[in-house]
């Protein structure tokens, strides 16, 4: 059974750079009928935070990405590690090394002077009694000789020579275990077979690689993935813009839209741009991601937010348009949501986001009497006026509020009255919305609802 995982270390918000690699895990999970398990890397006592941990827990949830089995906190699993730590040493492939942390330093830089590897002494020394007593550390005894091949799924076959690489602190003084042990031993209880993550840890299965096979443990199948580049393809940076994945649910993007944007960057099925949850599942496999880093194209990405807006539910849409007009400072009204829902259907066609949503729809939560400016005031005076009061008259008699019979009514008003529609509309659009962007006549009337037209076509002719 394939069996993938999530592993972030909870030291700040999900970025879009976790999250795809989350996306990536869960869609190979998916893609092979296997589990997708999160395990929480808290190990770093002093930078992991509960507001990490949450802010990783909502963002995944935003996106939907939800774990098969309860997730695993790392650092509640210290006492095994220590207990594999002990293994490798009973089977001499770890030793204790109780150099200072400065002994170590000024070893460390001779190795560095003389352009040779630094190797504690102890490598090769048995401790004595008394020795065991002092405060050590444990180090992975690596082979010297060998060379560390990894097949890696995305990367090739990548290729390590032991000797440049180093003993691995694996228990640190105080007895804590470092990360590439939690992380072999974690990975191996928890049966997980693919281990996808970005390729920041490429050196790292190196190391991991020794390890599972110093325990005799079959190693997973490595896939490194090239992290996301910019638009410029400089690393990814807060200058390139919004990181975090809850700033992209601020910008109006919908949950569906990233997923499929963020499951293109770096993985490729053919030309296919916009796919659906359930593709993706059948699509999705390593053999798709590129070498190369992706780049983050918001171009790209308002292209794919406009189309699943255009593909979502109407009374889903107002909702989260009624939230961006909400945090806009707006005071709910009664009948906002429902003028939303009838709005949308005029609107979505048009928005790359839900912001865009509610600067389209801004104009059916106005509060009655609207503001009208001179210019507006100008259009509803005279002539104009006299001819809107007629409009309004016949609309108060129109039994129908549906868009198509509003649609005609207001064709036959302008022939009845002899004028084209251009001559009427900028009047009674001033009427309806104080002059904001509105869709057209008979759709904004539609969307304000009857009372609400007319008390607003009252009010303009006051
Ligand atoms: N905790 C590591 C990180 O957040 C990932 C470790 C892994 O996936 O093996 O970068």
């Amino acid at each position: 059974e394939v069996v993938t995982r999530f592993a972030p270390s909870p030291t700040g918000y999900l970025h879009i750079g976790g999250a795809r690699t989350a996306l990536f895990n869960f869609l190979f999970a998916r893609r092979y009928n296997g589990k997708f398990l999160v395990r929480i890397e808290d190990t770093d006592r002093e930078r992991s935070t509960d507001a990490a941990v949450k802010a990783i827990f909502d963002g995944m949830s935003w996106l939907e990405l939800f774990a098969d089995e309860e997730p695993v906190f790392q650092f509640s699993r210290a006492e095994r590690h220590r207990e594999v730590a002990n293994q490798l040493l009973e089977s001499g492939h770890a030793y204790r090394d109780f150099l200072t942390a400065e002994e170590t330093g000024v070893l460390r830089d001779e190795a560095k002077a003389g352009n040779t590897q630094f190797v504690s002494p102890w490598r090769d020394r048995e401790p004595g009694v008394d020795d065991l007593s002092k405060p050590h550390t444990v180090r992975f005894r690596r082979p010297l000789d060998t060379a560390v091949v990894v097949d890696d799924a995305v990367q090739g076959t990548v290729r390590w020579d032991s000797a440049a690489l180093d003993d691995l602190v694996i228990l640190r003084s105080d007895g804590a275990p470092t990360y590439n042990l939690a992380v072999v031993v974690d990975d191996h209880d928890m049966g997980v077979t693919h281990v996808i993550r970005g390729d920041d840890h490429l050196n790292n299965a190196a190391r991991q690689a020794l390890i599972y096979d110093a325990l005799g443990w079959t190693r997973p199948t490595f896939a490194h993935i090239p992290l996301i580049h910019g638009p410029d393809g400089a690393k990814l940076s807060k200058r390139h813009g919004a990181q975090a994945v809850h700033e992209y649910a601020e910008m109006g993007y919908l949950p569906e839209a990233m997923r499929n944007y963020l499951t293109r960057l770096g993985w490729a099925h053919g030309d296919d741009e916009l796919f659906s949850d359930e593709q993706a599942r059948q699509w999705f496999d390593l053999d798709g991601v590129g070498k190369a880093p992706a780049r983050l194209d918001f171009d790209k990405l308002a292209h794919v937010n406009s189309h699943w807006i255009r593909l979502a539910d109407d009374d889903r849409l107002a909702k989260m348009t009624l939230d961006a007009h909400l945090s806009r400072g707006h005071t709910l009204g009664p009948d906002d949501e429902a003028r939303l829902q009838r709005a949308m259907p005029f609107v979505k066609d048009r928005a790359k986001t839900t912001l865009e949503l509610a600067d389209q729809t801004a104009f059916a939560l106005k509060t009655r009497p609207l503001a009208i400016d001179d210019k507006g005031r100008g259009l509803l005076s005279g002539e104009s006026g006299e001819r809107i009061g007629r409009l309004r008259d016949r609309l108060k008699l129109f039994g129908s509020w549906d868009v198509f019979a509003l649609d005609a009514e207001l064709k036959a008003f302008a022939e009845e009255e002899g004028v084209g529609f251009g001559k009427i509309g900028p009047a009674v659009r001033t009427a309806l919305t104080g002059g904001a962007a509105s869709p057209d006549i008979a759709k904004t009337l539609a969307a304000l609802g009857r009372e609400e037209a007319l008390g607003r076509l009252d009010d303009a002719l006051q």
